[in-house]
C-alpha cells in the first residue's frame, strides 16, 4: 500500500514532452502541482508550476529537483537508471527503476518477457556482423535488426530481406549493440494500456488497433472488433508483465495480432513503462484517462475506472498536418489537442484529434 498524497502535493516529472504536458493537465484537475525536469524546454513546461533544465545524468541536479517534490515519475523511458535510483534514495520513484531498466534495453526486455512464458518473436543478440550472420542462420529472413537502446518511432531499425544486406544493415544502425528479430506476419497491431496501483490492483483499457506509417503511429481505434478471447489474453499478458515488474502507474504493451492462431493470438512487440500514444483516445472517450490513472496510481489514490463511454478513433497530427487547425477546430464533435510545439518539422508529433461516437457493443 502507498500512503495517498493529498491535493496540493507536488509531482516531479522527468521529461518535458507532450506526454508530460497531458500528465500535468490531468494532475492539475486533481489539485496537484507539477515540477518538470527536462534537458530542453518542451511542451510540458508551458503548463507546469515549475521546471528545471538539466542533463538527465546530472545526479546532483536531479537530487536537488527531487527534494522539491513529493513523488517522481517519468514520461520517457530513457532516463538513466542511476538517475532514477539516486532520486529514489530521496523520494519515491514510481514506476520504480526496474521498469526503466527492463524497458530501455530491447534485449533485456525480450529476455524478461520470454522468461514469463509470454510469446515474442524469435530474437538474438547482435554485437558484430558475425553475430548477425549466425542470428540469421537461426531466425531466417526476412528479419528486423533493431538497436538495443534509444529506438523509437521506427528509428534505429532496419528490415533485412537478403543475405547481401547484412553488412550495410549493421552499418545503417551505427554498428551499435542490437537485437535481430524474426519477422511476424500479423494482421493488425494492438496495444494494452494497463494501470497498476501500489496495492497490486491492475486495470486495463479496451484494446485499440493501431496503424503505423514509416514506424510512426498514425491511428488508434476502439473497439478493435477482435474476438473477446484474444482481447482477454492481451489484457492478461499486460497484467502479468506489470505484476512481474512490481510496476506502479501506466504500463503500455504493444502486440502483434496473428490471424488464425487461437492458441497464441498475440505476440509482444515492445513495452513502455509510461503513458502511451495509443492511449490518447482515453482523454475523450473515458471518464478517467490514462493520464489521470497514472497520476492516481503514483499518488497512491484509488484507481479510476478504465471503462469507456464512447467509441473512438485517434489520429496523430504529424508535421504540417497541424496547419489546418482552423478547419479541424470547426468540425463539430472533433476533439482537438495541440501540443504547442514550435516548428512543424516532418515526422514531429504536433497534436492529435479524436473522433468519438456512441459506444457500440463490440469491445
Ligand atoms: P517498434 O519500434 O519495435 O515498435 O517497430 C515499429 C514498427 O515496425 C512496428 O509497429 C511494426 O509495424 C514493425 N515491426 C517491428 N518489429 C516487427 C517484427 N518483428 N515483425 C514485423 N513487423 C515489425
Amino acid at each position: 500500500m502507498i500512503e495517498a498524497l493529498p491535493p496540493g502535493s507536488t509531482i516531479g516529472i522527468l521529461g518535458g514532452g507532450q506526454l508530460g504536458r497531458m500528465l500535468i493537465l490531468a494532475a492539475s484537475r486533481l489539485g496537484f502541482k507539477c515540477h518538470v525536469y527536462t534537458d530542453v524546454p518542451g511542451p510540458a513546461c508551458d503548463v507546469a508550476a515549475a521546471w528545471t533544465i538539466g542533463a538527465y545524468d546530472d545526479q546532483a541536479k536531479v537530487e536537488e529537483f527531487t527534494r522539491t517534490v513529493d513523488v517522481v515519475t517519468y514520461e520517457f523511458e530513457n532516463v538513466p537508471v542511476a538517475t532514477a535510483e539516486a532520486a529514489q534514495r530521496i523520494k519515491p520513484v514510481r514506476p520504480g527503476p526496474k521498469s526503466l531498466e527492463v524497458s530501455q534495453d530491447r534485449l533485456t526486455e525480450k529476455r524478461f518477457v520470454s522468461e514469463l512464458g509470454i510469446p515474442i518473436a524469435p530474437f538474438a543478440s547482435v554485437q558484430s556482423v558475425g553475430d548477425l550472420e549466425s542470428a540469421i542462420d537461426n531466425i531466417g529472413l526476412p528479419a528486423i535488426l533493431k538497436t538495443r537502446r534509444l529506438g523509437y518511432d521506427g528509428k534505429g531499425q532496419v528490415r533485412i530481406e537478403n543475405r547481401d544486406e547484412v553488412a550495410s544493415a549493421f552499418e545503417s544502425i551505427g554498428r551499435t549493440p542490437a537485437v535481430l528479430e524474426g519477422f511476424v506476419r500479423f494482421d493488425c497491431e494492438v496495444s494494452v494500456i494497463a494501470v497498476r496501483s501500489g496495492a497490486g490492483e491492475t486495470r486495463c483499457y479496451d484494446v485499440p488497433t493501431n496503424g503505423h506509417k514509416d514506424g510512426i503511429l498514425r491511428r488508434s481505434t476502439v473497439p478493435s472488433g477482435l474476438p473477446a478471447a484474444h482481447l482477454a489474453r492481451a489484457r492478461q499478458i499486460a497484467e502479468t508483465i506489470a505484476g512481474a515488474l512490481g510496476h506502479v502507474g501506466v504500463l503500455s504493451v504493444e502486440m502483434f495480432h496473428v490471424p488464425d492462431s487461437d492458441s497464441e493470438p498475440l505476440i509482444v512487440n515492445e513495452m513502455a513503462p509510461r503513458v502511451h500514444n495509443t492511449g490518447h483516445w482515453t482523454i475523450d472517450a473515458c471518464p478517467v484517462s490514462q493520464f489521470e490513472n497514472h497520476i492516481r496510481a503514483i499518488a497512491g489514490w484509488p484507481l479510476g475506472t478504465s471503462e469507456r463511454h464512447s467509441d473512438a478513433q485517434m489520429d496523430n497530427l504529424i508535421g504540417a498536418e497541424v496547419e489546418p487547425w482552423r478547419e479541424l477546430a470547426a468540425q463539430e464533435g472533433l476533439c482537438v489537442h495541440i501540443y504547442g510545439k514550435g516548428e512543424a518539422r516532418p515526422g514531429r508529433k504536433m497534436g492529435h484529434i479524436t473522433r468519438i461516437g456512441p459506444k457500440s457493443n463490440l469491445r
